[in-house]
């Protein structure tokens, strides 16, 4: 399928309409796609196209949404879909609409697309065409450097795909395995965003180093060109657990290194190995206690709950937070005693569940599901619903620092589990007398 052909093709980020209850999951739409509608428009603009980027994602109106698009008179447009539950039907009619008043071609790409694209051929026959995959091929990290809105932060690629192969992810398969980048690209890019005014840089790509010794000595070259242009801006990235090592993290963090999310996912051996992780506890716990040694900012991928967790996996999840210092503040707590991981087409986690299900034929893109014990139900609803009302109270304030509250919050949550867990009444009920609900 040719990519972006035409003269007068626009690519379009649709508007964002995720409901409000699945604001916080994380895993349908990796952070890695947000940049293919840049790389796609910069490449258009190198080859000498009369192309556009649509950015509506901040966009609520559907009605403006289609008369702007239509006011481009595109001859193709190409949309980065994504996952909205049952939103998704709505940007959908919004995209019908738009075909039926014009002569432009319609085509869809991204990670929702590629993993259903059989039925939503079938379901919304207006669709020209789907790309599956990734949409620019190979080298496309390579430059020209995407188009990114203004702002603080600057995201990258540092690399494509992930050498890994977790059953509840789909981002090797997405880009067909793992593509590095050199490092002279990469500063190259990091000076530009600097020039245009950007304060720090984030690397999207969900698995930035390497696999095995080549992290060290892929670390050790990308800092050493960011020390050799003597502009170091701060940065942060997104790793597995046995790529961090004293070799690829200490050269970064004299570069600028300031944050890293690690994809820790579950202190349960038995649930790494159902996950097919190829880590081990002691190696997250490592990971964990090196980053903080070195004072850099982590955050933490955690799938609390999945189809098959037990009561025991459960405890040794608790242990482990509170043993590694996970147990901060209060929106970070509420993420990781709430995590459950959603199962979508792509991902081999989806295809087991399908199986067993037998659901086969008419499995929809996204499977929510029940526990198969009523107790972890019994934790999960609660500590869906204490969760939810902390991301009400908290939202974007503890991030990055020490709110009042946070942190005894944080406490109170784990408490909570703990007690749902061991059948126990919760200690901070006595504290806040027989009346005070500790929740809000
Ligand atoms: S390490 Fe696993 S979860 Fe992370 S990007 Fe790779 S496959 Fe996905």
């Amino acid at each position: 399928m040719p990519f972006l052909k035409s003269t007068r093709a626009v690519v379009v980020d649709p508007p964002a309409l995720r409901p409000q209850r699945y604001f916080n999951v994380v895993s349908n739409a990796p952070l890695a796609s947000c940049l293919l509608p840049g790389y796609a428009c910069s490449r258009l603009k190198k080859q000498g196209l009369d192309a556009g980027y649509f950015d509506a994602s901040g966009e609520r109106d559907l009605d403006a949404f289609e008369n702007r698009l239509l006011e481009m008179k595109p001859e193709e447009i190409y949309v980065n879909l994504l996952f909205q539950w049952e939103n998704t039907g709505k940007i959908l009619e919004s995209l019908r609409k738009i075909r039926a008043s014009s002569r432009a071609r319609l085509f869809l790409f991204g990670y929702y697309p590629t993993f259903f694209k059989d039925e939503l051929l079938r379901e919304f026959p207006f669709v020209d065409s789907i790309i599956e995959g990734d949409p620019l091929g190979e080298g496309s990290t390579a430059g020209p450097f995407p188009r990114i809105k203004k702002g603080e932060c600057a995201p990258m690629l540092g690399s494509k795909g992930c050498w890994g192969n977790c059953t509840f992810c789909y981002a090797g398969r997405f880009f067909d395995g793992y593509k590095g980048r050199d490092a002279r690209g990469i500063v190259d890019e990091m000076e530009q965003r600097v020039a245009e005014g950007f304060k720090k840089v984030y690397f999207v790509d969900p698995c930035f180093f390497p696999p095995g010794k080549q992290a060290g000595i892929y670390a050790a070259g990308l800092a050493k060109e960011i020390m050799k242009r003597g502009r170091r801006i701060p940065f942060g990235l997104e790793c597995r657990a046995d790529s961090v090592s004293p070799d690829a993290i200490d050269p970064l963090a004299e570069a600028g290194l300031t944050e890293v999310f690690l994809g820790v996912e579950s202190g349960a051996q038995s649930a790494l190995d159902r996950f097919h992780k190829r880590t081990t506890v002691d190696q997250n716990e490592r990971a964990i206690a090196l980053i903080q040694d070195r004072r850099i900012k982590l955050s933490t991928g955690f799938i609390m709950f999945d189809p098959e967790v037990t009561l025991a996996e459960l405890g040794e999840n608790l242990k482990f937070l509170r043993r590694n210092g996970l147990v901060r503040c209060a929106t970070n707590a509420a993420q990781l005693l709430s995590h459950k991981v959603f199962l979508y087409a792509g991902t081999p986690m989806y295809k087991r569940y399908v199986q067993k299900l037998n659901l086969n034929g008419r499995s929809p893109y996204f499977i929510d599901y029940p526990f198969h014990d009523k107790k972890i139900q019994r934790i999960y609803s609660t500590m869906e619903v204490e969760a939810q009302r902390v991301f009400d109270k908290f939202r974007g304030m503890d991030i990055d620092g020490p709110v009042e509250g946070s942190h005894e919050k944080a406490e109170e949550l784990h408490e909570l589990f703990d007690c749902l867990l061991n059948e126990k009444s919760p200690g901070f009920e006595k504290r806040t007398g027989p009346q005070g609900n500790p929740a809000h």
